[in-house]
């Protein structure tokens, strides 16, 4: 596992290594050794004769302690993005872009107009749907200075210039006006419930925890998000995969219509919210 041996063989050691720390030790390994070589993982997988540099070894070590890859890397993936992720911020998960799909089933080619992503994190739902609509405008709101900071990082980079916005605040507390696309991933963790050590050692509680059954955070959204939904719009809001009724039954009182739509798992995870 030194400076020496060619990638493909390091690699297929290094993933061996992983199976009891990741459900992805292959692709963990390659994102790795990919980090460690200063090349895409693509730009990886076509040169498996190349040397590996000893730093490797240091950030196998860090993910072997259930360290997530995405912030060893500092990068993840995310629908059409790269994205810069800090732990600051909940890692941008595949789960999510069932949120970006909904509201490409909504809104179609024609697109919102506006956004607003309500505990934006990385920027990662905001920055998908104004990648997809290069007409629509967009707000990226968070509690997290660390986080508005990042978000903002994000969309410099990836040149969303005058499209996007951050504010720091309390879910959508300090806005008014109507948008045309609302996106929310909130906590919704119950207090104590037993996560995975990746997560629970790793990433920001205040991200994932939402009270006893995981739905203060949706209390305080149901009204807000009835004010700030502009007509013919869309609420995309994530949900626990047994939040389904409970989540519906909040949003109901506001006289949301509800839809339920699944992850690529099949599990419920994003409720659509319209007002008409
Ligand atoms: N899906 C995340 C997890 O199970 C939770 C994300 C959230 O609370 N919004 O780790």
């Amino acid at each position: 596992m030194t400076k020496g041996s060619a990638s493909g063989e390091v690699l297929r050691r290094a993933a061996e290594r992983l199976t009891s720390t990741s459900s992805t030790p292959r692709l963990d390994a390659e994102l790795l050794l990919a980090h460690a070589l200063g090349v895409s993982r693509e730009a990886l997988l076509l040169r498996l004769d190349s040397e590996v540099p000893a730093a490797f070894e240091a950030l196998l070590q860090r993910r072997l302690a259930h360290e997530p890859v995405a912030y060893i890397t500092g990068t993840r993936s995310f629908w059409t993005l790269d994205l810069h992720v800090t732990p600051a911020v909940l890692i941008p998960r595949p789960d999510s872009e069932t949120l970006i799909e909904a509201a490409i089933a909504h809104f179609d080619s024609a697109g919102p107009a506006t956004v607003l992503d309500l505990g934006t994190g990385s920027g990662a739902l905001l920055l998908a749907a104004l990648d997809q609509w290069p007409g629509a405008w967009g707000l990226g709101v968070d509690r997290s200075r660390a986080a508005i900071d990042l978000a903002r990082g994000n969309a410099e980079r990836l040149r969303f210039g005058g499209r996007a916005r951050f504010v720091k605040g309390s879910w959508g507390d300090a806005l008014d006006g109507q948008f045309d696309l609302i996106l929310c991933n909130p906590p919704y963790v119950e207090d104590g419930a037993e996560l995975a050590p990746d997560v629970a050692e790793y990433e920001p509680g205040s991200a994932l925890f939402a009270g006893p059954e995981g739905l203060d955070d949706y209390r305080v959204l149901a009204p807000q998000l009835a004010r700030l939904l502009a007509p013919g719009g869309l609420v995309a809001l994530e949900i626990g995969s047994t939040q389904r009724e409970s989540v519906s039954a909040l949003m109901q009182v506001e006289e949301f219509s509800v839809r339920c739509r699944q992850d690529l798992a099949g599990r419920d995870r994003c409720l659509e919210l319209r007002r008409d």
